[in-house]
């Protein structure tokens, strides 16, 4: 089973596009049922963890204790997970004999799996796009079947659309921090740890956004705050604007007055100490800086 962003091999080294048809089929009576999910090797996404939680009616920190660890997506260290296999094996913990036991709700690498996903900003272009690449795995006989279809059609057979829709904030952050290049440095624990929590643990960020803390500094005025307390969905989107506005400046969630006056405050007395720092835009956590 691939990754999302697979790093080498088995990966084709040919960038596809949705129009772009490929050779596949996976079904039960397949010689190699099962075997993909028997050898795991997937990172979750956001919205993944939203669904698996929700299936198995337990908290997002539920789920990532039990089901996941933690891996670095980069050399700097950039946080990820991954599904947990079953102890001392490299099984997926919901595999059954008649295939997938999350099957309505199976991560975003297992519905695309033959193919690997790989969003990039093409230089000089103002957005990301997403590109796909065939993996082809010896033990994997869906590519000698006698299908064919285009990427877009085979998206939309996997559902992965809804997916990728829900998860593009999360892509547009990675991209930004990778396109920042490797010379800015390790970004700040804290910086991670924000991260973390706003991308892969929804329950925790929601009693993070309704704590007095957050509560005393944001205006959420302009927000749905009914839904943000019920729809996990609604709350990763706005985590994603969080993370984009703290982390990138990208300010979308006003501060209350009283905040920016204090921070405005702490930025000064961050100039005074540091008179000789003229890149000394922020006091607030960045994955960048
Ligand atoms: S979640 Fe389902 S499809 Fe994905 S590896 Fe596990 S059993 Fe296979
Ligand atoms: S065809 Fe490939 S994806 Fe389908 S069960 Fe076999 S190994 Fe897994």
């Amino acid at each position: 089973m691939s990754e999302l962003n697979p790093p080498s091999s088995p990966l084709l080294p040919l960038k596809l596009t949705g129009q772009d048809t490929f050779r596949f089929r996976c079904h039960k009576e397949i010689s190699c049922f099962n075997q993909c999910c028997k050898m795991i090797d997937v990172t979750l996404a956001p919205y993944d963890i939203i669904r698996l939680k929700r299936r198995l009616e337990m908290t997002s920190n539920e789920f990532l204790s039990l089901y996941t660890y933690p891996f670095e997506m980069d050399g700097h260290g950039m946080p990820g997970v991954k599904l947990k296999p079953l102890e001392e094996t490299t099984v997926c913990p919901f595999v059954t004999e008649e295939g997938c036991g999350v099957y309505e709700d199976r991560p975003t690498a297992c519905r695309y799996y033959a193919l690997g996903l790989m969003a990039m900003r093409l230089q000089d272009s103002p957005t990301d796009e997403n590109l796909y690449f065939k993996v082809k795995e010896d033990h994997c006989l869906g590519h000698q079947e006698n299908q064919e279809q285009t990427i877009d059609e085979y998206r939309k057979e996997q559902g992965v659309e809804e997916y990728d829709q829900v998860n593009r904030g999360w892509q547009q952050i990675i991209l930004k921090k990778r396109s920042a290049g490797p010379a800015i440095g390790r970004p700040s624990p804290r910086s991670y740890q924000l991260y973390f929590m706003a991308c892969y643990n929804v329950d925790s960020f929601r009693d993070f956004v309704f704590s007095p803390g957050f509560l005393d500094s944001y205006d959420l005025k302009n927000e749905n705050v009914d839904e943000l307390k019920k729809d996990d969905v609604a709350m990763q989107l706005f985590a994603f604007r969080f993370l984009k506005q703290v982390l990138y400046a990208e300010m979308s969630i006003p501060l209350k007055p009283e905040a920016e006056a204090k921070r405005l405050k702490r930025l000064e007395e961050l100039k005074r100490l540091n008179p000789y720092d003229n890149d000394l835009g922020s006091d607030e956590p960045s994955l960048v800086d």
